[in-house]
C-alpha cells in the first residue's frame, strides 16, 4: 500500500513535470533529481515563504547567501573532514548497503536489512566508514591539486560571516542568519526518491544569544517549526510528530535535539532538525581561525561566546512532504479522480483559465484577455490544449485551486464558470469579479 503511494507520486511527479530523475538520458546518477517546469514553482513558493516569514517579517533575523565551496580548514573546524562519517553495512541478500544507526539491531552482531528483511551480520558484512563531503579541485593545474569543499549544511557559510553580520547591520543578540541554498552529501544509501540526495537544498537559521536563553529559545524554536508546518505549510497534525532525541543521541557539544517528522510513505522520518547546538560552532572557528568570534554584550558589560540554536529545514523534504499530504485520488461518478490538494498559495498557480471551445477563436481571444488581464494580480495559467474534462483533470493532478471556464455565453453575459478543485462545485461570476473571487477564497 505504502510502496504503491509512493510509486504513483515518484510517476504523477514525472508525468506531470515536478521531478525528474538527473542526467536521465544518460541513464541517470543515483540520487541526483531535477525539477521539472511546475516542480521548480512549487520549490520556489516553499522557499519563498519560509523567506519572507523569518527575514522578512520579523526583524531579530536577517538573511545571508554565503557560498557553496569553502576552504578546508572551515571543514576542519567544524568536524566534518574528521567525523562527517556514516558507518555502513552490505546486505548480502538484496545488495543494497544500509546506514548501521537507521537499520533494525536484532542482537549481538546480528541486524535486520530493511529491503530484503534478512539479517545482516556485521561480523561478515563489516560496517565500513564513508566520507560523505564533496571535494573539488580549486586548481587549474590538473596534477597540482589543492581542494575545496562544497559543504554539506549550509550553516558553515553562517558561522564564517557571523562577526561580518553583526558589525555590518549593528544588530544584538539574540539575532538569527538565515540562509537557503545548496548543500551536498555523498550520500552512499539513496533511494525513497527525493528524501535522501546528493545535491539537495536547505533552509537554516542559526539563532544566536545569551547561553542562559538557550534552553527557552531551542524550546520555542521547537513549537516554532512545528507549527509552521501545520499552519503555514498546511500539513496534517497527524502526519507530524516532534521527536527528541535520547541522551545518547546527541551530538556531544549538543544540549538538545529535537526532529521534527513527517509520515512518508515508508514512514516516519525527519523532515527538520532543531538543535541547541551551545557555543560548539563559534568556539570551533575562533580556535582554528584564531579570530576572536565573541560577543560583547554592552547592556552587561560583558562579553561571551554566544550560544546557538538551530532549526535546519531541508526544501526537497518539505516539497516531497507537501505533495504526499495533498496527493487525494477519489471515486468520481465510476471513475478514478487524482488531486492534488495543496494549500493554494503553495500551488504553482491559482487559476487556470480555460476556453471551452477552441474552434471559436472569439472566446479563445476573450480568455486569452481575461488571463492578460488577472495574471499580476493572482497566478494564472492559459490552456487551450484538449477538450474541458481533460483540462480539469489535469488542473486537479498539478492542483490547481480554480478553473476558470469561458464560454459562448460568456461573451453575451460577461460571466465566467469557476470550478473548486477539492469539492468541484462550479459558480458562475461576473469576469470583473474572479480577482476578487479567487483572493476572498484564498483568505478564507
Ligand atoms: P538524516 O538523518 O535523515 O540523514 P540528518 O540528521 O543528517 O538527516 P541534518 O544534518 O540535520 O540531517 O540536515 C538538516 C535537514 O536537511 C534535514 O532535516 C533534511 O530535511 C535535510 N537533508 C539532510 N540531508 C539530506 C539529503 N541527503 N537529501 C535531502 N535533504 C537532506
Amino acid at each position: 500500500m505504502a510502496d504503491d503511494k509512493l510509486s504513483k507520486i515518484v510517476s504523477l511527479c514525472k508525468r506531470r513535470g515536478f521531478i525528474f530523475g538527473g542526467s536521465e538520458i544518460y541513464g541517470g546518477i543515483s540520487s541526483i533529481w531535477d525539477y521539472g517546469p511546475l516542480g521548480a514553482k512549487i520549490k520556489k513558493r516553499i522557499k519563498d515563504l519560509w523567506w519572507k516569514t523569518y527575514t522578512e517579517d520579523r526583524s531579530d533575523i536577517v538573511g545571508l547567501d554565503s557560498s557553496i565551496i569553502m576552504h578546508e580548514d572551515v571543514f576542519r573546524a567544524s568536524g566534518h573532514l574528521e567525523g562527517f562519517n556514516d558507518m555502513l553495512v552490505d546486505c548480502f541478500g538484496c545488495k543494497r548497503r544500509f546506514r548501521l544507526d537507521k537499520i533494525e539491531h536484532l542482537r549481538d552482531s546480528l541486524y535486520k536489512c530493511p529491503g530484503c528483511k534478512k539479517e545482516i551480520d556485521t561480523n561478515v558484512s563489516k560496517p565500513r566508514k564513508f566520507n560523505l563531503m564533496l571535494r573539488t579541485n580549486m586548481s587549474a593545474i590538473e596534477d597540482e591539486p589543492y581542494w575545496g569543499y562544497l559543504r554539506p549544511e549550509t550553516a558553515q557559510g553562517i558561522f564564517c560571516n557571523f562577526q561580518n553580520v553583526l558589525s555590518s547591520t549593528y544588530k544584538k543578540l539574540p539575532l538569527g542568519i538565515a540562509q537557503i541554498g545548496k548543500s551536498f552529501r555523498n550520500e552512499v544509501t539513496g533511494g525513497s526518491f527525493i528524501f535522501r540526495m546528493k545535491e539537495f537544498e536547505q533552509m537554516e537559521i542559526e539563532y544566536f544569544c545569551a547561553p542562559e536563553d538557550s534552553d527557552r529559545l531551542y524550546e520555542e524554536w521547537v513549537e516554532e517549526r512545528y507549527n509552521y508546518y501545520v499552519n503555514r505549510i498546511g500539513l496534517k497534525k497527524e502526519n507530524l510528530a516532534r521527536r527528541r532525541h535520547a541522551k545518547d543521541e546527541l551530538a556531544h557539544y549538543a544540549r538538545g535535539c529535537t526532529d521534527i517528522e513527517y509520515l512518508f510513505p515508508f514512514g516516519w522520518s525527519e523532515l527538520e532538525g532543531v538543535a541547541n547546538r551551545t557555543d560548539y560552532d563559534l568556539t570551533q572557528h575562533s580556535k582554528v581561525s584564531k579570530k576572536d568570534l565573541s560577543y560583547f554584550d554592552q547592556k552587561n558589560n560583558r562579553k561571551f561566546m554566544p550560544h546557538v540554536i538551530e532549526p535546519s529545514a531541508g526544501v526537497d523534504r518539505t516539497f516531497f512532504a507537501v505533495i504526499c499530504d495533498a496527493f487525494c485520488e477519489e471515486e468520481v461518478k465510476g471513475k478514478l479522480r487524482t488531486v492534488l490538494k495543496l494549500k493554494p498559495q503553495l500551488a504553482s498557480h491559482c487559476a487556470a483559465i480555460l476556453p471551452l471551445l477552441t474552434n471559436r477563436p472569439e472566446l479563445v481571444e476573450l480568455a486569452k484577455r481575461i488571463f492578460y488581464d488577472i495574471k499580476d494580480k493572482i497566478t494564472a495559467q492559459y490552456d487551450d490544449t484538449a477538450a474541458i474534462g481533460k483540462l480539469y483533470r489535469r488542473q486537479d493532478e498539478i492542483g490547481t485551486p480554480f478553473c476558470v471556464t469561458v464560454d459562448v455565453d460568456s461573451l453575451a453575459d460577461k460571466q465566467v464558470t469557476v470550478r473548486e478543485r477539492d469539492t468541484m462545485a462550479q459558480e458562475r461570476i461576473p469576469i470583473e469579479r474572479i480577482i476578487e473571487f479567487v483572493n476572498n477564497k484564498l483568505k478564507a
